[in-house]
């Protein structure tokens, strides 16, 4: 490992001036704005959320996704359709009046943006700017540029990442803010770099760039990836890059080094220009390292906004036993001393609002008294959406045993995703197929923040299947742990840090395929999961309370944005930066 290409650079005390740029092509803003697609946009909300909660000085830039992610209805078939999703901004932001422009093909294209102000649990303010290129003199195609969440092709992707990053970059000059590091959640946002050099330059050619300017761009920027494999990476052809980018800035970035395979590399981009990297969880930064070993990675492991997803009945719980969990998650830690009869009250009540809704929506009566397990995610082939029907047979042999079996699912698959809408069909035509009064198998339409909330606290037990290593971290099974939701998954992700066996839930085992794993969870479910569910409350509830205790403490984001504060934003000093990296890289 050569970690010359990070070096750390060091704040020797929390500076009293300036901020963090938080830059993010999607952010769950708010349950009724549709500006985020599903775990990544969820991972920046919360983020914001804790960020504010703790007074750290930070604004965000996204991009105004006028018209939403998508909306999904499911016929009989299973069919995914999408509806566009409308929304006024100004009924939650405030029109800037700053204007910027960046140069797209041969357009200036102008931009302005929207102010959101989030507001943190001690009143401090995050505010939010969605990029906007809706504006008169634009033209019809750039007015769009800012309509669709993942919509449209790589041309349009590119173009939207221009005014992510660059035009984000310069609209929090124009603002007015002084930005001490630039953090890009994601490749996304690469571009940024690119507009701090040239700002750098003040307008001077880029060929003109010393090692001392990318210096200078690099001491101000942090990165986060969070794609585990080499195609998940956003990549551009040179075409693309020199026809929307522009020939010269292509040039840099080739002599850069920022091309992989001939294409663009968002990631590399990011990773040249950044003084410090990390993945989302220990697995992943190894992952990513292994994927760049020319960079020094390091992992800061995801996590939730605790009063986001902790249901009511559950923070009530935590209000009466643990008040100062609110302040500082941490002290969720001694929920380990809750008394057995709450955690379980608390639990019922949370399944029976799910219940409810379940039966508000599809006629279907489940009940509360039978094993419940979740299942909801973005439906990518590579989630095995379908794992749990490879022997139906079995399935049904375990909800006998266990006097019944109710599995509730819910997901999205990218419009573009047939393989993906094909697994929803099957899984729709699988639960109709294997039915019966003992099986129960329910789809839900739609699956969001708000219904991602009822889920992963009303379900007995959280479902995780990826293929391994294609899940980065998952943040799922992190807010059914703050419900005291005990996961049963593969070791994947955040899950091989969360998982003690039969005390924060189970593991899936690895196996040579498909096959051998879906036999572990088979064999977990009749060996492990149901005896306990069925046969000892007692301990059932004690396996509750130790998954709140450990999983909620630490898988929150107000442990992790204190860790991105000093490691990442204003590491403390040079000596023990260094030390960190040592400990944190040796694989
Ligand atoms: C939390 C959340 C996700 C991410 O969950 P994973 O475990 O990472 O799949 C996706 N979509 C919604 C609506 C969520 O609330």
């Amino acid at each position: 490992m050569d970690p010359k290409l990070l070096k750390p650079f060091t704040y020797e005390v929390f500076p009293t001036e300036g901020l963090v740029a938080y830059f993010s092509m999607e952010i769950a803003i708010n349950p009724v704005m549709p500006t985020y697609s599903g775990g990544l946009g969820v991972l920046a909300g919360d983020t914001l959320r804790s960020a504010a909660d703790l007074g750290v000085p930070l604004v965000a830039f996204s991009l105004l996704h006028r018209k939403g992610y998508f909306e999904q209805h499911l016929d009989t078939n299973g069919m995914q359709r999408e509806d566009v999703q409308t929304w006024n901004p100004a009924d939650f932001c405030v029109e800037e009046p700053a204007r910027i422009t960046v140069s797209i093909e041969d357009r200036t294209v102008t931009v302005r943006c929207w102010r959101y102000e989030l507001v943190g649990r001690y009143g401090h303010v995050v505010p939010i700017y969605l990029l906007d290129t809706d504006v008169d003199g634009n033209s019809g195609w750039d007015r769009g540029l800012t309509d669709h969440l993942y919509g449209g092709d790589t041309n349009y992707r590119l173009q939207q990442e221009i005014v992510l990053g660059m035009g984000g970059a310069r609209m929090a000059n124009a603002l007015g803010h002084r930005i001490n590091v630039y953090h890009m959640n994601e490749g996304h946002a690469a571009l940024l770099t690119l507009a701090l050099l040239e700002s750098q330059l003040g307008g001077g050619p880029l060929g003109a760039a010393t090692d001392t300017d990318i210096e200078q761009v690099r001491n101000k920027c942090v990165f986060t990836t969070h794609t585990p494999v080499p195609a998940g990476h956003d990549r551009f052809s040179t075409e693309q890059t020199i026809r929307i980018l522009g020939g010269d800035r292509t040039a840099r970035l080739e002599r850069l080094g920022c091309f992989r395979d001939d294409m663009l590399n968002m990631t590399l981009l990011a990773l040249r220009f950044s003084r410090y990297a990390n993945g989302v969880a220990m697995q992943h930064g190894k992952v990513s390292r292994e994927m760049f070993p020319e960079f020094a990675i390091d992992s800061i492991t995801n996590g939730v906004h605790a009063p986001t997803w902790t249901s009511e009945p559950v923070q009530k719980m935590l209000d009466e036993h643990i008040p100062a969990w609110r302040r500082d998650n941490l002290y969720v830690r001694n929920a380990i001393d809750l008394p057995e009869k709450d955690i379980l009250k608390a639990h019922a009540q949370a399944k029976d609002s799910l219940l409810a809704e379940v039966a508000a929506r599809t006629g279907l009566v489940l009940n509360p008294n039978v094993l419940t397990l979740g299942f909801a995610r973005r439906v990518a082939t590579y989630k095995r959406a379908t794992l749990l029907f490879t022997d139906p047979e079995r399935l049904v042999e375990i909800a006998t045993a266990a006097g019944g079996l109710q599995i509730i699912y819910a997901g999205k698959a990218h419009p573009q995703d047939e393989p993906g809408k094909a697994l929803i069909q099957k899984v729709i035509e699988d639960a109709a197929k294997f039915s019966n009064g003992i099986l129960r198998i329910v789809y839900l339409e739609n699956y969001d923040w708000k219904l991602g909330a009822m889920l992963t606290a009303g379900v007995d037990v959280w479902v995780n299947t990826p293929r391994r290593p294609y899940e980065a971290s998952g943040t799922s099974g992190m807010k059914a742990a703050l419900n005291g939701v005990p996961s049963l998954s593969i070791l994947d992700g955040w899950w091989i840090e969360g998982c003690v066996e039969g005390v924060t839930g189970w593991a899936i085992e690895d196996g040579a395929d498909d096959n051998e794993e879906a036999t572990s969870l088979y064999k977990k479910l009749e060996t492990a999961v149901v005896p306990l569910y069925l046969e000892t409350p007692g301990k059932w509830a004690r396996l509750m309370r130790n998954t709140l205790a450990f999983n909620g403490s630490y898988f929150n984001t107000n442990r992790m944005v204190k860790q991105y504060t000093r490691n990442a934003y204003y590491p403390v000093t040079l000596i023990e930066q260094a030390k960190v990296q040592e400990a944190t890289f040796a694989d």
